[in-house]
């Protein structure tokens, strides 16, 4: 469990240290990059806006790219006890009927696990080590010369300032840091104008099975974790006020028979529990770095989740550019940021790029489109409609 701590105290532990680090947002890139760093013998002060009992939030299928970074964590039996397997993804059509089933086990078994987890109980896996990390904290203002960067704070204990050599924006898709240092046309959007509410149902028998529902106008994906079955149902933004039990009623007058998974759970999810409605776009920024002020995970580029990669991507990057800052000296802060840059970059927004466009696939509110990608979907094998992605896997930095 990580170790709420004052900002005050984290500063005083790091202020020896060779490279004094400052990482902003506790979430996966930033928890990541902290416990890298510290494993390395760093003190690296991380702090996180939200409080130490924010809600554990949705579920996450995460791609191979993870497992070397957690084996290198010495988390890989913690991370296999808090998930699952997805050996299986099935793709239903606007009917309700089968149109495919994939073998997704087999198709990344040979890159390594393919699991499903929930948010929560990945940040408590990565936490098991603890640390440090500051709540309720966050960066107002950034101000650099050629020899550190100077942090103004908004933290409960006031506004104090500190120095560090290098400073990493890990604040999400709505990075407030990000916007500290770039301009409002250094970063780019593309938004679905989808948005899904994301929900939690009981478990059913086939715990290694991701089930999906693609409709005209609606989309409805169900994925395992351990012990659950986390559900998002996505329509278009304009449809949000009709609210989720108005929304699953309707789809379920539309396909009144989709399975037993798909029947039961938009039955289950009408019953007015508790519902998120995440609007679903992405953001991209030109520039990855200013100086001394670095973007990872989300906040350098944003992900849908339809490909199911940023968490993946996010834990990657974390990952390389803790490698690169290992062997960094103050006075190299600005050339390592953009050598982690030019790496990684056209890995994350390839997987951005595939992310967007199994958004145009499965958002689609036409029925002519519809009946073409249901006819499509049928035909065109999952080692195709993954490719890029397995591209990355077989690629993979070192
Ligand atoms: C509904 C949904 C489903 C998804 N499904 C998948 C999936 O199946 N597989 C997958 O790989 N990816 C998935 N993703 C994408 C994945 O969650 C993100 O790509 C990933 O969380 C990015 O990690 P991050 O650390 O950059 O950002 P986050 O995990 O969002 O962490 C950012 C952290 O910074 C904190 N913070 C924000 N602002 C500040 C601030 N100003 N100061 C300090 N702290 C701040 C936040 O509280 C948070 O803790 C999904 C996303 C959503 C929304």
């Amino acid at each position: 469990m990580l170790e709420p701590t004052s900002l005050q105290e984290q500063l005083e532990a790091a202020r020896e240290d060779r490279l004094r680090v400052l990482v902003v947002g506790a979430g996966i890139a930033g928890l990541t990059l902290a416990q890298l760093l510290r494993r390395d013998g760093r003190r690296p002060v991380l702090i996180e806006r939200a409080g130490p009992d924010a809600p554990s939030g949705y579920m996450l299928a995460l791609m191979p790219l993870v497992d070397p970074v957690l084996a290198e964590l010495g988390l890989t039996d913690e991370y296999r006890v808090r998930s699952v397997p997805m050996d299986r993804y099935r793709i239903r059509n606007r009917r309700g009927a089968l149109t495919r089933e994939y073998a997704m086990g087999e198709l990344l078994d040979a890159y390594g696990d393919y699991r499903g987890i929930s948010r929560g109980e990945l940040m408590a896996a990565l936490a098991t080590s603890g640390g440090t990390v500051a709540h309720h904290t966050t960066v107002k203002a950034l101000r650099q010369d050629a020899n550190e960067v100077t942090a103004t704070f908004a933290a409960p204990e006031g506004a104090p300032e500190a120095a560090f050599d290098v400073v990493i924006a890990a604040d999400g898709l709505h990075s407030s840091t990000r916007d500290l240092i770039l301009a409002e046309d250094q970063v780019g959007a593309y938004d679905s104008d989808w948005g899904g509410w994301v929900v939690w149902t009981e478990a059913d028998d086939d715990t290694d099975l991701g089930e999906e529902l693609w409709g005209a106008g609606w989309f409805v994906g169900t994925y395992p974790v351990k012990d659950r079955l986390g559900v998002i149902v996505c329509v278009p933004r304009s449809e949000e006020p009709r609210g989720l039990a108005a929304v699953a009623a309707a789809i379920r007058r539309e396909v009144p028979r989709a399975g037993s998974r798909m029947d039961r759970v938009l039955a289950d999810i009408g019953d007015g529990r508790e519902a998120y409605f995440w609007p679903l776009f992405d953001h991209r920024s030109t520039t990855w770095s200013t100086g001394r002020v670095g973007l990872v995970g989300d906040a350098a580029a944003g992900f849908l989740p339809t490909a199911g990669i940023g968490a993946g991507m996010a834990i990657e990057s974390a990952a390389a550019l803790a490698r690169r800052l290992r062997d960094c000296t103050p006075d190299r802060v600005a050339s390592v940021l953009h050598a982690h840059e030019r790496s990684q970059r056209p890995r994350v927004e390839a997987a951005q790029q595939n992310s967007r466009q199994l958004a145009r696939l499965m958002f689609n509110t036409g029925r002519a489109a519809t009946v073409l990608r249901d006819t499509a979907a049928r035909f065109v094998p999952l080692s195709a409609a993954i490719k890029p992605i397995r591209r990355l896997l077989e690629d993979r930095p070192t």
